[in-house]
């Protein structure tokens, strides 16, 4: 298997071309530098990301409330988190990294606020 990723931890966005198979990598060519290589082969092997999403308010002057991850989330199991958030709704007052869901589907991240909202 062959996957082009775009390198992200620089504005340079090298092309990068991994080629392996499951967990095995055969094959990297294309990055500019050696932090550009490590991220690509995690992202090859591991996808992650920061999962940023909304869950429902209430006693609030809005409905919603802002949430993230506080560390990046295996990318395969971002849409059984955004089930549960979809699920949840929390009661104002709120404060700015508030836990919303501790150590979601087991995955170490914790959910947290990035606002507060007041109780009205
Ligand atoms: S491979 Fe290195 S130079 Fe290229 S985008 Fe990534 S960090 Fe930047």
């Amino acid at each position: 298997m062959e996957k082009e990723i775009t390198c992200t931890v620089c504005p340079m966005g090298c092309q990068i071309l991994v080629s392996g198979e499951g967990g095995r990598i055969d094959r990297v060519e294309g990055f500019g530098c050696r932090r550009g290589e490590e991220y690509a082969r995690n992202e090859f092997a591991h996808p992650v990301r920061i999962l940023t999403s909304t869950v429902a308010l209430r006693n609030a002057t809005g409905p919603l409330l802002p949430v993230r991850s506080s560390i990046p989330v295996p990318k395969e199991q971002i849409p059984a988190c955004m089930q549960i958030l979809k699920e949840l709704t929390v009661s104002a007052p709120v404060k700015c990294h508030d836990v919303i869901v501790a150590d979601i589907l087991g995955t170490g991240a914790d959910m947290i606020a990035s606002d507060s909202a007041e109780r009205v």
